[in-house]
């Protein structure tokens, strides 16, 4: 194999290759301070309420009745792409990437790369000034 089939295969292969529960804690650093606490009354989640809610999945709060979900309240929420997308999208931006190989590279459209990168330069610049 030459040096770009490597290259290329590296690239390919680089989501199944990121570790998935891993990068749900990168999120949970990001995105909620490390902790699993519901997002209405800030009391910590159950055990088993905190097990679907790092599943990514609709839970509800015993001490409030509230729903939580993972990514409700973050850039995240709603968003079509998945969680491995996102965080290589993010890293490809650092890297000045340009927007349409990050585009081919992780099967989305140049103009959908584009609103993400809005919204994770928006975040930045609002983090930068606290
Ligand atoms: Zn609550």
């Amino acid at each position: 194999m030459n040096e770009n089939g490597i290259k290329y295969l590296a690239a390919a292969e680089i989501p199944n290759l990121i570790d998935k529960d891993r990068l749900r804690d990168w999120f949970l650093a990001v995105f909620h301070d490390s902790e699993i606490v519901c997002s209405h009354c800030g009391q910590p989640l159950s055990d088993r309420a905190s097990k679907s809610y790092l599943n990514y999945q609709i839970t509800s709060c015993i001490n409030c009745g509230k729903k939580v979900q993972f990514f409700k309240g973050t850039m995240f929420q709603n968003a079509k792409i998945s969680p491995v997308q996102f965080v290589l999208l993010a890293a490809y931006l650092s890297l000045n990437v340009p927007i349409r190989t990050i585009a081919k590279s992780l099967d989305m459209s140049v103009s959908s790369v584009g609103e993400w990168q809005k919204k994770i330069n928006r975040y930045t610049t609002v983090e930068g000034e606290n």
